[in-house]
């Protein structure tokens, strides 16, 4: 596969050596150009600050093109009679052509993001190999329903009815910056297994590893039009495919501001929508809680991929007799995080994707404080030229205050005393998102009985933020529609279609 080694810029000596894609767009089974090439979005390192390079930012025009080479390929022949093993058998080859590249992808996404290289290649390169396999697992087990019908029909004998799942169609992916790659293969790989075509847009901030994906999917030799893949910003290239009257579905990922806009547009259409959208999510540690894995367990639900995680736990709700044991112990562990750039080993905290993110964390955390909220710990940008936001806890805070009811997407937790579990519900349940929970206790039954009562689409017990492909994922309320994942995939991309047929009652008997 063709690759241009990276050419470090000359302010940019420092940089590691990653291999750039060629930062062509995939439409209709070709690398090609935009068609206004001179319109480019810069491409920043997290870390540093610097420019590496630039992407297209494409226009509808482009878009056009990508959805009508998806629609070509779905509506083909050879489409829509592939055996859905050989779809599978795609998504296979992609996970070996990824997992030989792994190294290489996750250097190109921690150069992109600012995540830190061994998570990047441990979970996120991890989970992208093992999206593709399930998913290719997936494609030849799309189930369908055999149907008794009612007495309401006179002769049910005679009728046959089943229903079966059909692909919905055309599908654009829309992904956000803080898993790159994993979001794009969880858009591609089950819309592929049951039998959609795609068209991805990536987020503008972290657009590389998609678009090297496009190069690895030519070479996987995916049917022309089977994933095209254009970048560009979401006020024109996002709209163009929420709008596009040739997409049938749009499986987001992004922030509710965002989700609600598609669902707005989609009116229109009627196009299916998924919405994976942004929460509040609360960690609740109660006092019968094992603390030496509490407290751990809190400061990581928070302060892993510097909080830019849609269920990092940024409630810390804290049953009374222990609040403050594990609020020392969480801020005792957000003081002593080293915060660094993302290819350094000894960094356990990296940057915030942009300069405006992390000025969007400060003064929101700025707010909070100018209205009695205490930071604990941190509270304050990081040194260095990277975009960094130290670990952050906040305490002594009002229910009303703006810096514990909205999504802030950093390392910034808001701790929360509670007199006891009847009082705890009422306060988890307090925010309009509904994505994750998690509760910390030593006694199973209070942890199944408070699941039962928190309003949110994951409830972890004794752990946090552990996604896996086979469990259903998606969010209540404002945290979305619909869910991704496990069985939940066959309904966000299938349709399903009854057939009924009536039997000839005398046919046996001729
Ligand atoms: P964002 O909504 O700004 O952007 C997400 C994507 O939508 C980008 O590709 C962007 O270009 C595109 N977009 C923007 N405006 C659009 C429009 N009008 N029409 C169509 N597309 C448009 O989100 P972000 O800042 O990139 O990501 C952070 C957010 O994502 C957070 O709120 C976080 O909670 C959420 N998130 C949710 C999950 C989940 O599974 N629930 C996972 C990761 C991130």
């Amino acid at each position: 596969m063709t690759t241009t080694d990276f050419a470090p810029l000359p302010e940019a000596a420092a940089l590691p050596k990653v291999r750039l894609p060629q930062g062509l767009l995939l439409l209709d089974g070709a690398l090609v150009e935009p068609l206004d090439p001179a319109r480019r979005i810069a491409v920043r390192d997290p870390s540093t600050g610097q420019t590496i390079t630039t992407i297209p930012a494409c226009t509808p025009a482009d878009v056009d093109r990508a959805v009508a080479a998806a629609h070509r390929c779905f509506e083909s022949d050879a489409w829509r009679s592939m055996r859905p093993l050989d779809r599978g058998r795609l998504l296979e080859r992609l996970a070996l052509l990824v997992e030989d590249h792994a190294d290489e992808l996750a250097a190109l996404e921690s150069l992109d993001s600012g995540k830190l290289i061994g998570i990047t290649r441990a979970i996120d390169l991890q989970f992208t190999i093992d999206g593709l396999r399930y998913f290719a697992g997936w494609s030849s087990k799309t189930p369908g329903e055999y149907i008794t019908l009612s007495p309401l029909v006179a002769e049910p004998a005679v009728y046959r009815a089943y229903t079966e799942r059909r692909p919905v169609g055309v599908v654009a992916g829309i992904t956000p910056w803080n898993f790159p790659i994993g979001q794009a293969i969880q858009k591609l790989a089950p819309a592929i297994a049951f039998g959609c075509t795609v068209v991805l847009k990536p987020s503008e901030e972290t657009s590389l590893t998609t678009l090297r994906l496009g190069e690895l999917i030519l070479e996987a030799g995916f049917p022309a039009g089977a994933v095209n893949i254009v970048t560009g910003y979401g006020h024109d290239v996002g709209a163009a495919l929420v709008e596009h009257p040739l997409v049938r579905k749009i499986a987001f990922t992004g922030s509710t501001a965002t989700g609600q806009r598609i669902l707005a547009a989609t009116a229109k259409t009627m196009k299916r929508v998924t919405l994976e959208l942004g929460g509040k999510s609360p960690t609740i540690v109660l006092a019968d809680a094992d603390l030496d894995r509490a407290i751990p367990g809190a400061a990581a639900a928070i302060f892993s991929n510097a909080g830019q995680i849609c269920t990092a736990g940024s409630r810390l709700l804290v049953e009374a007799p222990v609040y403050d044991r594990v609020l020392e112990g969480v801020a005792e562990i957000a003081q002593t995080l080293r915060l660094g750039g993302a290819f350094d080993p000894a960094t356990q905290v990296g940057p915030l994707i942009s300069a405006g993110q992390r000025d969007r964390v400060a003064g929101i955390v700025e707010g909070g404080v100018a209205e009695g909220a205490v930071a604990v710990a941190g509270g304050a940008t990081g040194a260095g030229e990277g975009w960094f936001y130290r670990p952050t806890v906040l305490a002594g805070l009002r229910p009303d205050m703006a810096v514990l009811r909205e999504e802030i997407f950093g390392p910034v937790v808001c701790a929360v005393q509670v007199a006891d579990p009847a009082e705890l519900i009422p306060i988890a349940n307090d925010t309009p998102f509904g994505l994750g929970a998690s509760i910390w206790t030593r006694n199973l039954d209070r942890a199944h009985l408070l699941a039962d009562r928190i309003n949110a689409g994951t409830v972890w017990l004794n752990t946090h933020n552990v996604l896996d492909l086979a469990m259903p994922f998606g969010g209540n309320g404002l945290s979305g529609i619909g869910r991704e994942f496990g069985s939940a995939a066959v309904h966000a991309f299938t349709e399903p279609r009854a057939v009924c047929m009536r039997l000839d009652p005398q046919a046996a008997l001729r």
